[in-house]
């Protein structure tokens, strides 16, 4: 057995990663991280044909066939979504997981080779292999006969197949198997950070979170981010008529605050981890405790606090940070 240790220095703060993938920056930073993968060898299978799921990828000329030319992204391509999810059936591995490996790793780039690691060899393809390793994990995901260390969609099954291995040799904690393919608290958080912010972005889209005012057209008059008397506006300002209704976004339990800034406060703690905050409000509506379900009014708009006429300003904070709240408001309005 034989491991590859990859340190990455000067980006372990996980929050920090999460911020940046959902302020949707251009995250150029991932060209700077050193590549290598760490490996430990076990049995290896083929798989069969997985059927005709997602875009071709052209073992030819080593990149999509619609000849877009790759650019970091941190938005999981659609193409590679079916086979992200498929991979998660077949191996129990969350797609998000994965998802995130391919962006740390590669960005999605379908055929990158990395710096060598200990022993001179390079990691490549999308999930960023050894070849040695790939020998024993590697498998057929696109069901053309072959498994193919730089076909991508070959990749995410196959980066799968050594996670599934790696989690039942670690009594099922996907950390501890994350940290067999990085042997790296670092990589593992920011991993485990960034694959928490794909799980949200879909969650987002799907049934569940609505938009916290009764408009299709919100006119936003503050930026997360924008200056503001010494400090960074920690969330966006949306315009609205005294006494709005102001709506629950996601089902959860209901918290009150009052601060000089904000006036009245209200915050729900939702099931996904985050808490939605709205401020400025002329009055409660919903009580502290109480339960409250998507949709429904906690409060009515107004200007209290430092304001300078009736809005909503609404925060969505994790783990005692405030990330940006524009992405998950703009896929409600989608
Ligand atoms: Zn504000």
């Amino acid at each position: 057995m034989e491991i590859a240790v990859r340190r990455n220095e000067g980006s372990d703060n996980k929050v920090v990663k999460l911020l940046m993938l959902l302020l949707g920056v251009k995250v150029a930073v991932i060209l700077f991280l050193v590549f290598a993968v760490g490996l430990i060898f076990g049995p290896l299978f083929l798989l069969g044909g997985l059927g005709d799921i997602g875009a071709e990828w052209s073992k030819d000329t080593g990149s999509w066939p619609d000849g877009v030319e790759w650019q970091p992204v941190e938005e999981i391509p659609v193409h590679l979504m079916p086979h992200f999810k498929a991979a998660e059936e077949k191996y129990g591995i969350p797609w998000w997981v994965l998802a995130s490996i391919a962006f740390k790793e590669s960005s999605f780039r379908p055929t990158p080779t990395g710096p060598s690691n200990h022993t001179g060899e390079l990691a490549r393809g999308m999930m960023q292999f050894l070849p040695s390793t790939w020998k024993t994990y590697g498998v057929d995901g696109d069901g053309d006969g072959k498994a193919d260390i730089l076909n991508p969609i070959d990749s995410i099954y196959s980066a799968a197949n050594y996670l599934a291995a790696n989690k039942a040799a670690n009594k099922g904690s996907i950390r501890d198997a994350l940290w067999r393919y990085n042997q790296s608290d670092d990589y593992v958080n920011e991993i485990l950070a960034i694959a928490e912010g794909y799980r949200l972005q879909e969650a987002w889209q799907r049934d569940g979170y609505g938009f916290p005012l009764p408009t299709t057209n919100p006119r936003y008059t503050g930026s997360f981010g924008d200056p503001r008397d010494g400090h960074s506006h920690g969330g966006v300002d949306i315009v609205c008529d005294y006494g709005t209704p102001l709506l629950a976004v996601v089902g959860g339990t209901i918290r009150h605050s009052t601060s000089p800034a904000g006036g009245n406060e209200i915050w729900i703690d939702a099931p996904d981890g985050m808490s939605y905050f709205y401020c400025h409000m002329s009055q409660y509506v919903a009580r502290p405790g109480q339960r409250v379900s998507v949709g429904q009014t906690i409060g009515l708009a107004g200007s209290t606090g430092i304001s300078s006429g009736p809005h909503l300003h609404f925060g969505i904070m994790v783990k005692g940070k405030w990330i940006n709240p524009r992405p998950f408001l703009d896929k409600l309005l989608k």
